[in-house]
């Protein structure tokens, strides 16, 4: 795990792979004493940790820091997903997300109606999601020091019982909300201005709304947002953690048409590639087709379906039953073949 031989930083270290987890675990594990202040802290790697013993109620606490580039994209921009990445953490922890935080770094010389919209578009968002910043702080640097804008935000939520991405049991079904790779994939055909006739567009949306309704309509056993690194990423962090194996049976999987077309054009997974308004779920067998009605009952959930199961076979592993009957690993990649995507 350790990485100490490596003495610079590189883009794959913020990618979400194996090269990531090397960084997180060499070198933030390592450093950091007091990893806890309740059932989930620094060292569970989760979506959020929690803090215990607050009139009973259990908060929950997220940070996520946002240097997508360009900062504006089919389907969104940094503000809308600044406000929908640390939402979402908090909701496939099963909390209600409170309150939020606001940090944002400026390049000097950034046109005053580009931080407007910006702004405006993260104001939109938290109210999408019923979600208020109430505290920020503004940075400016001079120019070149910063490539145009930074945007850190925080949340705090509330739960009963926190939602972990390993506490599920072999026998639970796999669910998706929704068709993979669209962000990451949109992203790359938009950045690279690659004239495909798709309207493809960014999946960006705040969850909260969505995953509580799913929490209602039957028993969750697990969740996890499939950002960088995609699903493959995210299933194989799962699987690694709770010590099961997690079967994914490929033809059950929703991939838009176009994603899938371009994915393959320019030779990447849409598995691996980050979704920014997408949950993976874990629910017991006998509540997962209730938990999928209620998903699709809503726009953001409407494609939502069982992609799999969790097994006791291969533990630690994410099996792919291929669309032909083959089976494989499913492994994590290196890193999001997307730099700068969130
Ligand atoms: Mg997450």
């Amino acid at each position: 795990m350790t990485d100490k031989k490596v003495d610079k930083v590189k883009v794959i270290h913020g990618a979400g792979g194996k090269a990531m987890d090397e960084l997180i675990g060499g070198h933030v594990l390592s450093t950091f004493t007091n990893k806890s202040a309740g059932m989930i802290g620094l060292d569970n790697l989760d979506d959020g940790a929690t803090i215990e013993g607050h009139d009973g109620k259990t908060l929950v606490l997220t940070t996520d820091s946002h240097v997508v580039s360009p900062l504006f994209f089919p389907g969104g921009d940094i503000g809308r997903l600044a406000i929908s990445g640390t939402v979402n953490d908090l909701a496939v922890m099963g909390a209600d997300p409170v309150a939020m935080t606001s940090s944002i770094i400026v390049e000097e010389g950034l046109e005053m109606d580009v931080l407007d919209r910006i702004f405006q578009s993260m104001e939109e968002t938290c109210k999408e999601a019923g979600v208020p910043i109430i505290t920020g702080d503004t940075k400016v640097m001079e120019k070149g020091n910063i490539d145009k804008i930074a945007i850190n935000t925080a949340g705090v939520g509330v739960v009963n019982q926190p939602v972990t991405d390993s506490g599920f049991s072999p026998g639970d079904k796999i669910i998706v909300t929704g068709t993979i790779g669209d962000h990451g994939v949109a992203l790359i055909q938009f950045r690279e201005g690659l004239s495909f006739k798709t309207k493809l567009k960014s999946d960006t949306a705040p969850l909260n709304h969505l995953l509580k309704l799913a929490r209602e309509a039957g028993k969750i056993t697990g969740m996890k947002d499939p950002t960088r690194g995609g699903l493959a990423a995210a299933l194989n962090e799962m699987a690694d953690k709770s010590n099961l194996g997690l079967t994914i049976y490929e033809a059950e999987v929703p991939v838009k048409e176009a994603v899938t077309g371009v994915s393959d054009l320019i030779g990447i997974s849409p598995f691996n590639v980050a979704n920014e308004g997408k949950a993976i779920i874990m629910a017991t067998a006998d509540t997962a087709e209730d938990v999928v009605g209620a998903l699709s009952e809503e726009p953001l959930g409407e494609d939502a379906k069982i992609i799999g199961e969790v097994t006791e076979e291969r533990p630690g592993k994410v099996i792919l039953e291929t669309e032909v009957g083959g089976r494989r690993f499913l492994d994590a990649p290196l890193g999001d073949p997307v730099p700068r995507i969130c």
